[in-house]
């Protein structure tokens, strides 16, 4: 007897992207094939601290393989608590507000499917990291889109997001510093949301994944640093970026009891717990704070290793004030679509980008493509010679 195939059309989420189709893994799988240098995907090309990998080692050897409690190992959030009262002044409740995720991406679809319902809106800033549009759509919620302008260097246009606010608008995505554009926030960026969280009411989510990669002096301006922002707030950070450790997968999440409790009720069904030894391990790391206070300089000499070689290049290099990505317009290259400009950056020069279009719903062609840094300087010295051989 022959039995007919499932209908597609009945199997869940149709509106979400294939498996295996988003630009990152699409791009990884491209730069392995033929050989390129990978600055597509954000992810790091050299080990973490060897150091933290031995605290893994030692948490594993201390016995500690089974399941973590469910909001996370409570020194852990113990030293989260502390680390944010330290650096943003803000206080959170470690046993009430502070939650481990397995990642970011976690987070954000917990916080997500906890606080948005059917039919209620969602405010993202264009261009918008890939996972924000699949979390509000499982959530039955409606995507509203404010672009930021490369005409205003990205800096968010708070006028536009209140124009935005409609009394179906439950939530406003926020994250700075900015994948991919870099963009971080001002002081007056704060004030301004801090007008609009007054007269609205409206939550916050703040992805600040990259909270300790700024550059040049400047402050992280995390949304716990303003009392009245935080308690509106669901912040959300990774050891992934902070520690070299992407395939860790261990997050963390901070929000008010009320949101905690409401987000806490997804969490422990989605994943019940987060990976127990890496939890210890961060929570002994945590104790030094030398390694997050020195990723800026870190980065920073990456940044102006790989900008000062982009320079020689026919490649117009945007501001590149935080993350470990950078922004360069190749117009003066060549006519190309975005994406088949990445393309021909693998199979031409053998290096792997990110068309910003990916960042987008709507087809755009600005002629930018994003290049991560995270790399060993050998790696970024390789690629840029690589890249030398570019001409308009
Ligand atoms: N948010 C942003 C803006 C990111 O760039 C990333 C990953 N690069 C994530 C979330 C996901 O972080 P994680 O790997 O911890 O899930
Ligand atoms: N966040 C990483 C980036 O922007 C990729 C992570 C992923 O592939 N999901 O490149």
């Amino acid at each position: 007897m022959s039995v007919a195939p499932f209908p597609a059309s009945r199997l869940g989420p149709t509106r979400l992207p294939s498996v295996g189709t988003t630009a990152f893994t699409v791009m990884s799988q491209l730069a392995q094939q033929h050989g390129a240098i990978n600055l597509g995907q954000g992810f790091p090309d050299f080990n973490c601290d060897p150091h933290l990998q031995a605290l893994l080692t030692e948490a594993m050897d201390a016995g500690h393989n089974q399941y973590a409690p469910m909001p996370g190992v409570p020194a852990l959030r113990q030293a989260i608590r502390a680390k944010n009262a330290r650096l943003y002044g803000h206080c959170y409740d470690a046993d009430a507000e502070v939650t481990i995720t397995a990642g970011a991406t976690q987070a954000i679809m917990a916080a997500v499917l906890a606080l948005v319902a059917p039919g209620d809106e969602v405010i993202v800033l264009e261009p918008v990291y890939d996972s924000y549009g699949p979390s509000i759509e499982l959530a039955g919620g409606r995507i509203v889109r404010v672009p930021l302008e490369a005409a205003r260097d990205y800096a968010p246009d708070w006028e536009r997001v209140r124009a935005a606010i409609t009394p179906r608008t439950r939530l406003i995505m926020l994250n700075f510093p900015h994948n991919p554009t870099g963009r971080c926030l001002a002081a007056a960026d704060l004030r301004a949301l801090e007008d609009i969280v007054a007269a609205t009411g409206v939550l916050l989510l703040s992805d600040e994944v990259y909270e300790h990669i700024v550059f040049d002096g400047q402050p992280h301006r995390s949304l716990a640093g303003s009392p009245l922002l935080a308690a509106h707030t669901v912040l959300i950070s990774s050891f992934g970026k902070t520690f070299h450790t992407t395939g860790w997968k261990v997050g963390t999440l901070c929000a008010p009891r009320a949101l905690t409790a409401e987000i806490r009720k997804v969490h422990q069904f989605m994943v019940f717990a987060v990976n127990t030894p890496a939890q210890h391990a961060f929570a002994t790391y945590l104790r030094d704070p030398l390694p997050y206070e020195t990723l800026p300089a870190f980065y920073q000499a990456k940044r102006d290793l790989f900008v000062a070689g982009l320079r020689d290049t026919p490649f117009r290099v945007l501001p590149c004030p935080g993350t470990y990505f950078v922004l360069a317009d190749y117009s003066a290259v060549s006519a190309l679509p975005e994406a088949q400009f990445a393309q021909r950056m693998i199979v031409d020069w053998g290096v792997a980008v990110i068309p910003v279009s990916v960042f987008y719903d709507q087809p755009v062609d600005h002629r930018v493509v994003r290049f991560c840094f995270a790399k060993r300087d050998d790696t970024l010295r390789a690629a840029l010679e690589r890249l030398a051989r570019v001409t308009t």
